[in-house]
């Protein structure tokens, strides 16, 4: 198991026992993309938008281990699709673009 996977592993221990049910992450992976947006990805089922905006701090200290960048969750409607951190180009910069939820 590598640095990532044992951090998604802890990730999903920690989010279940705060929420009280079951969040996987079946997805970690680095990712870089044309429009300049590089970093880590952990994609995540079953986490919504109202969990990350309570546990918003919890969530930038333990994607911390991901390495540097500004960590932002992407939305799908009111589901989290992945939490993500990494450089941003202009379009994705979170805050700015819709479905990018800064979290600090
Ligand atoms: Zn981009």
């Amino acid at each position: 198991m590598n640095d990532l996977e044992r951090l998604a592993r802890r990730l999903e221990g920690n989010l279940s026992r705060l929420l009280g049910r079951r969040i996987v992450i079946p997805v970690a992976e680095a990712y870089a993309r044309r429009c300049g947006c590089r970093g880590h990805a952990l994609y995540v089922r079953g986490l919504t938008r109202e969990d990350v905006e309570v546990l918003a701090d919890v969530l930038a200290e333990e994607l911390k281990g991901l390495g540097e960048g500004e960590p932002a969750a992407e939305l799908d409607r009111d589901l989290v699709r992945a939490l993500r951190v990494g450089r941003w180009c202009e379009r994705h910069r979170p805050g700015r673009h819709p479905a990018l939820m800064p979290l600090r």
